[in-house]
């Protein structure tokens, strides 16, 4: 199986922070408090989308950073929210985690989401923490960071189209013409794994996976099997382009070679001789006088076959084939997605561990850790004596101060809060 991988970093845009303001007026210097609220961070969504073949892309560009919130503004103004940013996938990627290569999600569906990093929530601003007793806030909430993380994309890259015809029609030639034209092809390495298989880029961001396939009439002539996997391969592609040499020059008739490679299909597996066919007459710059091709043309179209006349060593014909391969692909549709791994693999959930408080002791000292801790740090003025109260409250609430005592702490003792020292008292 040929497997395209690509690792990427996703990270999610932060929260913006709530604002710290109060209304002036012309006669009242000292108004109420009017922080507007900061906005959501963006989050990483990957989208999937059929016209999508390959993970090629994802090799040029390994960051992705969505849009961070906005901070809240004075005058009771929110901050805009941040951008989510959509990356759009092939259909059958698996995405796992970098870290444990667990499995986070198996995207088939066109046109169905994931979001693999979570925006950070924007914080109030100090509006929001107005009550009877504090009329004037000198604090408002910090956002929180997105969420981050590296993660591997696998996608079984498994033909579109896959190439038959007799030996020395042109068919490797073709595919390296349709193939090496284009220079971020160039960069796949497919040469180790196959060198059968390349990716035709088309304008739009169109693209589809195209495979030699010599083994099967020069294999199936000489009694030689092929692998499970090579037929299994041969049997999902959705279209055959059937190349026939054109100039005779080997001595050969086009029309017979037509007919008996339909003949090895049909020996070979009922189904592959059943699959939407091109026929392409090949070498048409050796073409001379004969009327082959009106002759092909015609056993061709009884058929009900479309058919094409190309030079792969000139190029002409090459972009008409190409969008005619295109249009039978559209035409018949999509392959069943390939669900065989996931099958025996649990999916991983993603879990939001946004709202976990980490608690724990080493060497005397205490250690408080977790989004929901470092947003209220964020948001504390430590200047501000209701701004610490409001600190403290929470901690106490969140039971922070309790599992600190379960695990033995003094008063004096220290207690690190995100990277920050502390003295606790009771
Ligand atoms: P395959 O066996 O079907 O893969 O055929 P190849 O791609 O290896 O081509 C066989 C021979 O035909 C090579 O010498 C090619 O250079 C030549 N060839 C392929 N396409 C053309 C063409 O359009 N015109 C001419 N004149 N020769 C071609
Ligand atoms: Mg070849």
């Amino acid at each position: 199986m040929f497997i395209d991988v690509a690792k990427i970093f996703v990270k999610a845009g932060n929260g913006g922070h709530g604002a710290v303001a109060f209304r002036r007026e012309k006669y009242e210097p000292a108004g109420g408090p009017a922080g507007g609220d900061g906005g959501d961070g963006g989050s990483v969504i990957l989208q999937v989308d059929r016209n999508i073949r390959t993970l090629m892309d994802f090799r040029y560009s390994k960051h992705h950073k969505a849009q961070n919130g906005e901070d809240g503004k004075p005058k009771m103004q929110y901050g805009k929210k941040g951008q989510d940013l959509v990356l759009k996938v092939p259909q059958g990627t698996i995405i796992r985690d970098a870290e444990t290569n667990a499995i986070i999600a198996d995207l088939t569906e066109d046109g169905s989401t994931f979001v693999i990093a979570k925006g950070g929530r924007g914080g109030k601003g100090n509006m929001k923490f107005k009550t009877s007793t504090r009329q004037a806030p000198r604090f408002a909430e910090g956002g929180t960071s997105g969420e981050e993380r590296w993660i591997n994309l696998e996608l079984k890259l498994l033909a579109d189209v896959g190439l038959v015809g007799f030996p020395n029609v042109g068919k490797s030639t073709l595919l390296s013409i349709v193939t090496d034209a284009k220079p971020k092809i160039a960069d796949y390495h497919f040469t180790t794994l196959t060198p059968n298989l390349g990716v035709v880029e088309l304008e739009g961001g169109r693209s589809f996976v195209m495979a030699d396939i010599p083994g099967l009439i020069e294999g199936a002539h000489t009694g030689v099997g092929l692998g499970h996997e090579f037929l299994r391969h041969i049997e999902r592609t959705r279209v055959l382009v059937h190349l026939v040499d054109i100039s005779s020059r080997e001595g050969r008739d086009p029309v017979e070679d037509f007919y008996k490679i339909n003949d090895e299909l049909k020996k070979y597996n009922t189904k592959l001789a059943s699959k939407p066919q091109i026929v392409v007459a090949n070498k048409i710059d050796i073409l001379g006088e004969s009327s082959d091709f009106e002759r092909l043309e015609k056993e061709v179209s009884k058929l009900g076959y479309e058919i094409y006349a190309i030079s792969a060593a000139t190029g002409q014909g090459i972009k008409e084939l190409e969008n005619a391969i295109w249009s039978k692909l559209q035409e018949v549709g999509e392959p069943e997605p390939i669900k065989e791994v996931i099958a025996e693999n649990k999916l991983y959930e993603l879990t939001d561990k946004s709202d976990e408080i980490i608690i724990r002791k080493e060497d005397n000292k205490y250690f408080i850790e977790g989004h929901q801790i470092e947003k209220l740090l964020n948001s504390t003025n430590f200047d501000d004596l209701d701004s610490v109260r409001y600190f403290q409250k929470v901690i106490r609430r969140k039971g922070v101060v309790d599992r600190l005592k379960a695990l033995g702490i003094n008063n004096e003792d220290i207690v690190n809060i995100c990277g920050y020292e502390f003295e606790f008292f009771d």
